[in-house]
Parts: C-alpha cells; sequence; structure tokens
C-alpha cells in the first residue's frame, strides 16, 4: 500500500528585517511644539560667532570645531584684521596664521585648512564663497556642519546644521535616535519644514547651552519636561 502522500511543507518566507524607527512615537507632534516653546524663550535668532563676510564666517566656523565660541571670538578680531580675505590668507605666513589662532586648539590643521580654503576660494571662485552644498564641501576642511552654517548666510539651506548640542537635544526630545550627525540631520528635515531649518540650529544650541546639559540635564526647570520622553534622564552617553 502506498502511503499517503505527507503534505508537502509550505516553504517559510524570510522575515524582511524591519529598520527600527528613528524618532520616539509622537515625534511628528513634538518638534512643532518643542521649537514654538524655544522660539518663546530664545526669541529671535542671532550668530554666535563674529564675522563681516561670508569667508569670515567660514574661516570662523572651521575654528569652532572643539573649541567654543567665544574663543573663536577672541581670536578672529586679530586674524580678520591681518588675513580677513581670502587673499591675505592664502598669502600669510603659516606660522604667524598659526600664532594666532593657536588658543583654539588643533591649530596647526586649522591653519593648513583656512589656508587651503582660502586658496580654493580665489582659484574656483574668484576670491567669492561658493553658494552650494556641493561646491561647498569641496573646499578644505568645510564639512556638512561648516556648509551649512554658511549656506544660512550666502544660499539656500540644504540642510540642518547638527553640531553637539542639536544632536543631544533633539535625540533627549525623541525627534531622533540617530548618534550619526548627518542621519539627526535627515530626521530633523523630515519633521520641520524647509523654512525652518536655518533657524533650528539656533533653539537647539541655545536650549543645549542653557538647560540641557551634556552631564547636568536641568529637567526640574525645562520648560519642555511636560513633553519630553527623556526628562530626569541622569546623562550617560549611552542614555542620551
Ligand atoms: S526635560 Fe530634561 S532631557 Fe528633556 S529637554 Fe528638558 S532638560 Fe533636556
Amino acid at each position: 500500500m502506498v502511503g499517503a502522500v505527507p503534505p508537502r511543507a509550505t516553504p517559510k518566507r524570510a522575515a524582511t528585517p524591519r529598520a527600527a524607527p528613528r524618532t520616539a512615537p509622537g515625534a511628528k507632534e513634538r518638534a512643532p511644539l518643542a521649537l514654538e516653546r524655544m522660539e518663546r524663550q530664545y526669541g529671535e535668532p542671532y550668530w554666535f560667532l563674529d564675522f563681516e563676510t561670508p569667508f569670515q564666517l567660514l574661516v570662523a566656523v572651521v575654528l569652532s570645531a572643539q573649541c567654543t565660541d567665544a574663543m573663536v571670538n577672541r581670536v578672529t578680531p586679530e586674524l580678520f584684521a591681518r588675513y580677513g580675505t581670502p587673499q591675505k590668507l592664502a598669502a600669510a605666513p603659516r606660522e604667524d596664521v598659526e600664532r594666532i589662532i593657536y588658543r583654539t586648539g588643533f591649530y596647526r590643521n586649522k591653519a593648513k585648512n583656512i589656508q587651503g580654503a582660502a586658496r580654493h576660494i580665489l582659484e574656483r571662485h574668484g576670491g567669492e564663497v561658493p553658494r552650494t552644498m556641493d561646491e561647498l564641501l569641496e573646499v578644505p576642511g568645510v564639512a556638512r556642519k561648516t556648509a551649512n552654517v554658511v549656506l544660512e548666510l550666502v544660499g539656500d539651506n540644504e540642510g540642518v546644521c547638527v553640531d553637539t548640542h542639536v544632536g543631544r537635544v533633539a535625540r533627549r526630545l525623541g525627534l531622533t535616535r540617530a548618534p550619526d550627525p548627518v542621519k539627526v540631520e535627515q530626521d530633523l528635515m523630515r519633521l520641520y519644514p524647509r523654512e525652518q531649518w536655518g533657524r533650528l540650529p539656533f533653539y537647539f544650541i541655545m536650549h543645549g547651552r542653557e538647560i540641557c546639559d551634556a552631564k547636568r540635564p536641568a529637567c526640574g526647570e525645562c520648560f519642555l519636561a511636560d513633553i519630553c520622553p527623556k526628562r530626569g534622564v541622569v546623562a550617560r552617553a549611552s542614555s542620551e
């Protein structure tokens, strides 16, 4: 007797891996509310760095890497008085540039970058700071963060400038879970309309400096505490 043919097992479908959402639930509603309150609290945005021209802004932003804006503002008056244009900075003696910017840290690398930027802007753009993200990213020493700041002044915003404060505050408010600044930027660009991209960093930086400190966030006096998923956090890099 021929035994009954056992039914064929239906092949199991491989599970499609689902990417974890990068925002906490409610981010869409929380994002505009948080910005509205920060705007009320901190008023109209202003520049943290002192400069008079787009080129000087670009130089100041490059110098601000791993350094406070206050320190950059202490060294740029002398730098810009002596070498405030691409022509003058490109031709400046390297040792003198290094001496002037010494207090901003990583001064050798920064001197090389800002003089390289000055040369590049002279040779490729006739001395004018370029106005597109692609062109700015070709300038020595300029990464996306610097390019976004410069575009805020001279061109059309193509993104959101994400520094350490912006990233931390955005993560704590549940607007992103990404540690990587480029992904934080993408998440913020999805949550906010383009016309707000240029203003956002000011408010996130202010909040990060004034209240949502990296080590000791003052949740008890934070005007966002009722909508913040991380209120009361004892900050550690992993618990941001
Ligand atoms: S409640 Fe605390 S963690 Fe949340 S934004 Fe305010 S200070 Fe930062």
